[in-house]
């Protein structure tokens, strides 16, 4: 996780120092657009089956009944990873309906951008949202261990940042998964997808707010405590 920091903080300082933003290197001179994936093809490696896309959602003008507000963003990362790498035999928890551009892909989580460009929130999703194979969180834990842009062609910054939050906030991920399966549980009550404070599909099953400096400096905590315990790694 150290070196994902270590990748994340150069591509951050390479980004400031020419005066630019991940989010600004995606988009390009292009207006941004809400419903529009950046890229517009996505970034895919075939030799991996990892890839990942920006966009936003029209802002739902309903309130919510309960809960927490949905923080405003400014749009957010969807990662995946072909299912390829799933061993035959495990069955999904819900299928996709029908097959479309991006069938056969399993979705790990997303990554939310403020309004400022500052990473916000990690979540997960059900399939009213991306319309991916759904599989238990074990098996999910590992392809995100598995998600990897490893295409020369594909190594950009915005790529780099990608893979690096990824590693960065598995923990967070690997909560989040496991908090999606409860929610998604039959006998949670929602086998309908259906949401708790209101009468329409859940979209996220699960979030929580990320902070990159937090993150590291508990990373550096840990990795010293582990020192002074003279555990390895
Ligand atoms: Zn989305």
């Amino acid at each position: 996780m150290r070196s994902a920091a270590d990748e994340l903080l150069a591509v951050l300082d390479d980004t400031v120092s020419r005066g630019q933003h991940i989010i600004e290197l995606l988009i390009g001179e292009a207006t941004f657009t809400v419903g529009n994936h950046y890229p517009p093809d996505d970034v895919y490696d075939h030799a991996t089956g990892a890839g990942f896309f920006y966009h936003a959602h029209p802002a739902d003008p309903r309130p919510r009944v309960s809960g927490p507000q949905p923080l405003p963003e400014h749009g957010h990362f969807h990662l995946f990873v072909n299912r390829r790498a799933v061993p035959r035999g495990v069955k999904p928890l819900k299928r996709p309906g029908r097959p479309t551009k991006n069938w056969g892909l399993c979705h790990l989580a997303a990554i939310a951008m403020d309004v400022r460009g500052v990473p916000s929130r990690v979540f997960t999703t059900n399939q009213q949202l991306s319309q991916e194979w759904v599989y238990p969180a074990p098996v999910v834990i590992d392809l995100l261990d598995r998600f990897e842009i490893g295409d020369p062609c594909l190594r950009t910054p915005v790529s780099a940042w990608v893979t690096s939050m990824a590693v960065l906030f598995r923990p967070q991920i690997v909560f989040l998964l496991r908090g999606r399966d409860r929610i998604l549980a039959p006998e949670a009550g929602h086998c309908a997808f259906k949401s708790a404070d209101r009468d329409e599909p859940l979209e996220i099953t699960s979030h929580v707010e990320i902070d990159i400096d937090r993150q590291i400096a508990t990373v550096d905590r840990a990795l010293k405590y582990a020192k002074k315990r003279g555990v390895s790694n």
